[in-house]
């Protein structure tokens, strides 16, 4: 009786739904977050910059990634981190033995003040827990703050994250033995993704490809 009562104290609302739970996210979001998981995740990994992407960014996850991000619950991202390196790993896409350097895409550091944290570092982080692949949260760095991509044109999406990104210090001077992994939290155009490439081509490191948690883009 007791323990029942205690628990029921310990119990947290949910962040999606506010029903008492004792989890990160309860049970019924959950559910409804698998949902929006994609039949064929791997779909798009191919071509010159191969894309894997968990999930559709609508219903229960786009709240999750709002959820996430500006309420700030860190805790959303490394769940989906998870998850999504579990089905990375059933994918079976790269080389079992090859471990790559997971880098987040970064935040300009005034952002990531306000927010607090990276989502695609806290995603990260989780993933890199299930794979165990190093993880280097300033392999990359945002030496230009860019305007929301939202509603932009091709082309100014293009002009607006141009030579946003800089290698980071511990990747200056060091020759990479391994390949990167990017990270994203929102794979939309490719834009950032293909630029944050460009900058590690540019030093001589192979970039396999990206994970993502969710796409608009239908697959
Ligand atoms: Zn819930």
């Amino acid at each position: 009786m007791l323990k029942n009562i205690v628990s029921i104290f310990l119990q947290e609302s949910c962040p999606l739904c506010e029903r008492a739970t004792s989890e990160e996210i309860c049970n019924y979001c959950q559910k409804q977050l698998k949902s929006c998981q994609f039949k064929k995740p791997h779909k798009f990994w191919q071509g010159d910059l191969p894309v894997f992407v968990w999930g559709t960014y609508d219903g229960k996850l786009k709240q999750a990634i709002a959820a996430l991000k500006y309420d700030k619950h860190p805790k959303i991202g490394e769940l989906l981190g998870v998850w999504l390196a579990d089905t990375w790993l059933n994918y079976a896409l790269i080389h079992p033995k090859l471990s790559p350097l997971m880098i987040p895409i970064p935040l300009h550091k005034t952002k990531e003040k306000i927010r607090g944290f990276n989502q695609s570092e806290v995603i990260a982080r989780g993933f890199c827990q299930v794979t165990k692949y190093p993880l280097n949260t300033n392999g990359l760095i945002r030496v230009r703050q860019t305007k929301a991509m939202f509603g932009l044109t091709v082309k100014e999406k293009e002009e607006n994250i141009k030579e946003a990104f800089q290698l980071g210090k511990s990747l200056q001077h060091t020759t990479l033995s391994r390949p990167v992994l990017l990270m994203d939290d929102i794979y939309t155009t490719g834009t950032t993704i293909k630029e944050a490439t460009r900058i590690l081509q540019n030093q001589g490191i192979k970039v396999l490809g990206v994970v993502a948690v969710c796409t608009p883009r239908h697959l």
